[in-house]
This record gives C-alpha cells, structure tokens and sequence, in this order.
C-alpha cells in the first residue's frame, strides 16, 4: 500500500504519495536523493510536517524525502552545523541548558530544524534568520554545496528555499552561530515561560489537527513597528463563527485553524481558509498570505 501523508503532517490530512523514505542523517539522504535523481523522479523534503496542509489527492508521482531525528545528537557549541532532521525543540533544550543562548525564544515550535531554516520560522519578533551562517543543501542541478545566509534572501516567514532556483532543495545541515552566556539559568527560564505560555494559547495536538497560524502577519503599520497580528482582523471579521465540514477556527486565536481528524479533509481547510480571507478582504481591504504550505506546491 502506498504511504499516505496525513500520517505524517500535523493537520493530519493528505493522500497517498508514490514513495517515502526516511533519513536520519546527510549520508542516508544523499544515498536516497542521488539514486531518485537517476530517473529525474519529482520528490519533495518533509520534516515534521507542522506546516503543510496536504491535498487530499496527495502526490501520487511524487516521492518524499522526511528528514528524522538523528539517534544521537553531537555535543553542541556557538559555532555548530545540526543535521536537518532534528527536532527544533529537542535542539532549542540542548542549547539553554547548555548555555547557548540564541534559540530559547523557538521554544515549543514543532516540527524540525530543516523546516524552520526553510521558512524562516519564528517567535516574539525573532527567527531563524538571526542565528543561521550557511546551509549544507543537496539541488539536482549542483548536488551538495554550502550557501552562506546572505544567499537565502530570508524575510518574514520566507527565505529563497521555497522558491526555484534553489526549489526543489534539501537542506542537510544548518550552521548556527550561537551566543554563549555564562549560566544557562535565564535562557532555561525564559523557555518554561514560554512553554507555558504556548500551552495555555495553543491548541491541544493530540486531539485536534492543526499546522499553527495559518496566515502571515501584517507588516508594521509604522516602518521599525511590530507586525499586526492576522488573527486580530479575523477575529474583527467574524472568523470564530466560521466552520466548513471537520475545519474550523480555534476559540482561542483566530489565526488557528483546526480540523477534527475523524472527519475534516483538505478540502475543507482549504474551503475555510477562503472564507476568512475573503470575509477579511471585504471588511479591512487586506489580502492575506497563507504561512501554511500546500501540496502539491
Ligand atoms: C501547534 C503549532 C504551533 C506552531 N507555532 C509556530 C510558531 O510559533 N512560529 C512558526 O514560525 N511556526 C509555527 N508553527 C508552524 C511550524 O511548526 C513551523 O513552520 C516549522 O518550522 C515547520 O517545520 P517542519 O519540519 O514541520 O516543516 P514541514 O511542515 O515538514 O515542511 C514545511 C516546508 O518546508 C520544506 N522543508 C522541510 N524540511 C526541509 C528541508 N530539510 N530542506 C528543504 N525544505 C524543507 C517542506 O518541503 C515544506 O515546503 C506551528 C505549528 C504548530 C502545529
């Protein structure tokens, strides 16, 4: 049988996919990239698929490379290059209790290191961009090469990862440039804090699907402002009164959008997450730009 994907993202939604294969390190995603290159097989890289929402069809053609935590993880030091797979939290943990300071406010963030370099994930004003050096990637056209961050024209929630000519890529190893601090003690209680702080706003994964905000925020209303959250103008629009099928807006935060696993599809999310930006387009005049992925992209 082929594997499905909504085993494998956070939504848990999305159809069957030709083939996946798991690697645990850069060698064994080599191994696997070089040999579907032979046969220009279409493939994409999957982490821990917190961002994704998966067409219900899936990706019959394609193949799919999920980069997984490594057994063991190497000491860690200010300057660092991480395997891709491993799970942003775990490495966010190592780092403030190994008084590394420069991760602690990704605390709680799912998914994997990989993913985050891609989408420039982040929190409280800050993203992967501030600690990233360079990238260890793996494209069809040039195989395995070093990208310094100057070359990954990283923004808000973006970065040239997701765009051709680097896309389709797999990022293997991201180098980080921490900052070492004399006690872990700050670093670890600024993490508890926020860990709390994410209990008691997000929801519950293991009883609902989700993939986190679904939409981008604003930009500042005044240049060197903070961006205006997207979940205050759905809100204003009436987004908590909205449901399609198993989808529907998280009573917390408007920006949320979750599924019953039972019975929603992607079509749903999809169907739903029209409606808010349209409800919001009507009401404020403002376009807004999903943060979640699609597949197919
Ligand atoms: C409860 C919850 C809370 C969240 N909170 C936040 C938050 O505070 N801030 C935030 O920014 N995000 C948040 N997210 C979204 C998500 O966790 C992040 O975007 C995360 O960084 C995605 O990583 P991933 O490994 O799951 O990526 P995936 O979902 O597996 O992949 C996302 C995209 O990245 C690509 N990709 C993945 N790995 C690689 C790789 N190694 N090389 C090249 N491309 C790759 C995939 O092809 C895909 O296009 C949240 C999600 C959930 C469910």
């Amino acid at each position: 049988m082929k594997p499905h994907l909504k085993d494998h993202t956070t939504f848990r939604l999305g159809g069957p996919c030709r083939e996946l294969r798991t690697a645990c390190n850069p060698d064994d995603a080599l191994r696997i990239l070089e040999a579907w290159a032979t046969d220009s097989r279409p493939w994409l890289p999957l982490g821990g698929g917190s961002n994704l929402l998966v067409a219900d069809a899936g990706l019959p053609d394609h193949s799919i490379l999920r980069l997984a935590p490594a057994p063991e993880a190497g000491p860690l030091s200010a300057d660092v290059a991480i395997w891709a797979g491993t799970l942003l939290d775990d490495l966010v943990a190592d780092a403030c209790s190994a008084g590394l300071s420069g991760l602690e406010d990704f605390s709680g963030i799912p998914g994997t290191l990989g993913g985050a370099v891609c989408g420039n994930a982040g929190a409280f004003g800050r993203a992967l961009s501030d600690v990233v050096a360079a990238v260890d990637l793996w494209t069809p056209s040039r195989g395995l090469h070093t990208l310094s961050a100057d070359a990954l024209d990283y923004a808000y929630r973006s970065s040239a990862l997701q765009r051709p000519p680097l896309f389709p890529c797999a990022v293997l190893r991201v180098h980080l440039r921490l900052t070492p601090v004399p006690s872990p003690a700050p670093l670890l209680a600024r993490r508890a804090e926020i860990l709390a702080l994410r209990a008691s706003k997000h929801p519950d994964t293991a009883q609902v699907g989700t993939a986190g905000s679904y939409f981008k925020n604003l930009p500042p209303a005044t240049p060197g402002g903070r961006r205006q959250p997207a979940g205050a103008l759905l809100e204003a629009a009436g987004a908590k009164e909205l449901r399609v099928g198993g989808a529907y807006v998280f009573p917390k935060h408007a920006n949320i959008l979750v599924t019953d696993p039972a019975t929603a599809t992607a079509a749903d999310v999809h169907a739903l997450a029209d409606l808010l930006a349209s409800a919001v387009l009507a009401r404020f005049d403002v376009p807004l730009v999903p943060e979640v992925r699609a597949w197919p992209p």
